[in-house]
């Protein structure tokens, strides 16, 4: 049994994250300032509500443990990054900056960082049929977005605190992960979880609108893969960045097709071209994971989108039956 902190414990990845240690007989300690409402059952052994942007809490946060993964970040969808700027980088810089130095203090005896595909630059994802980016090509660095420039910053304090603290670290860029019991609406949602939304919310027929022209590209990891990966990147004596993600390329209008699909709704499609869409082509090259750990993601993209739109209909339908009955006690009340 190793004690384990999650930090963004009450997030999607770090929700799942932290379940899938606790089942494991870890003691897992999570730490955030809200909590994913989506998971009911126990999924911790310890539940804290900090701000780690707060120097203290990060002091009290790192103590007893062996092993931190540090996902907590100011974060959210390309319409959410490509907008928020200061406060992104302001409270992420705090939160990285005092995690580190805190868990150095505490003699915390590995640390994962959660880095992103945002580090990589525009100039290698100007194409639809982008070339997979490989750990190497984040440098010359030129992030598409100030949430990419900030997670370049923290590897970089990462190699810092390695080569003169002898800090032991881990790095994962995550590429898109996406799955059951994350954010799927409010603003901060990522193309998957919208798009089962706009999907699972439209009636039959019903025309939805897609952010871009629909020949945008990116790749999916599910969420269960891209835990696995982590754990075993955390397991491993990697140190350096390593991608997580899946090195399937689809188009939005491809994504789209698969939840059309399987929601089995007549949907017809228009397109927002004044919508926020992030970098032209986007893919993951995980050449190092298979070599390094062993990992590549289990999941297919029509099964993990099946498993989401799932969940996220369900979660459309309980609002709308709630709804109805507001609206049902509301008349009563007045009558
Ligand atoms: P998420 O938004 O669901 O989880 C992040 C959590 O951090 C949230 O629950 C949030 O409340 C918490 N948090 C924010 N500010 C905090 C603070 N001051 N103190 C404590 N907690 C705070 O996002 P996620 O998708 O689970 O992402 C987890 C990590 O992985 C993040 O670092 C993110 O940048 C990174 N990442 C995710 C993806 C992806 O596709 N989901 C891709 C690349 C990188």
């Amino acid at each position: 049994m190793e004690r384990i902190l999650v930090t963004g414990g009450g997030g999607f990845i770090g929700s799942h994250l932290a379940k899938y240690l606790y089942l494991q007989g870890n003691f897992v300690r999570v730490i955030d300032t809200e909590f994913n409402e989506y998971i009911q059952e126990k999924y911790c052994s310890e539940k804290l509500q900090l701000d780690l942007r707060i120097w203290e809490n990060c002091l009290a946060a790192t103590k007893g443990v062996d092993k931190i993964y540090n996902l907590a970040a100011n974060m959210g969808g390309i319409g959410f990054i490509n907008s928020v700027g200061a406060e992104v980088m302001h409270d992420n810089v705090l939160i990285n900056t005092h995690m580190l130095e805190a868990s150095r203090q505490n003699n915390v005896k590995r640390f994962l960082f959660s880095s992103s595909a945002c580090v990589y630059p525009t100039y290698r994802q100007r194409n639809p049929n982008v070339k997979g980016l490989k750990e190497e090509y984040a440098y010359p660095a030129d992030p598409d977005n100030f949430y990419g420039w900030e997670k370049l910053f923290t590897e970089k304090m990462c190699e810092a605190y390695r080569r003169d603290c002898s800090m032991d670290i881990r790095i994962v860029r995550y590429h898109n992960i996406y799955g059951p019991k994350g954010t799927y609406e409010g603003g901060r949602e990522k193309s998957p979880a919208a798009l089962c939304r706009k999907v699972a919310e439209a009636l039959s027929p019903e025309t939805i609108t897609l952010w871009g022209d629909g020949k945008q590209t990116r790749s999916y990891c599910y969420i269960d893969d891209a835990v696995r990966g982590t754990v075993m990147l955390m397991g491993s004596d990697h140190d350096k960045p390593l991608n997580i993600g899946s090195d399937r390329l689809v188009s939005i209008d491809e994504l789209a097709d698969i939840i059309i699909k399987i929601s089995g709704k007549n949907i017809a499609r228009e397109y927002d071209l004044s919508a926020p869409q992030g970098v032209r082509g986007r893919n993951a090259d995980i050449t190092l994971a298979r070599k390094i750990i062993g990992w590549e993601p289990k999941v297919s993209l029509e099964e993990g989108l099946a498993r989401t739109y799932r969940w996220i209909e369900e979660c459309v339908r309980d609002k709308l039956v709630a709804a109805k009955g507001e609206v049902k006690a509301d008349v009563v009340r007045r009558k």
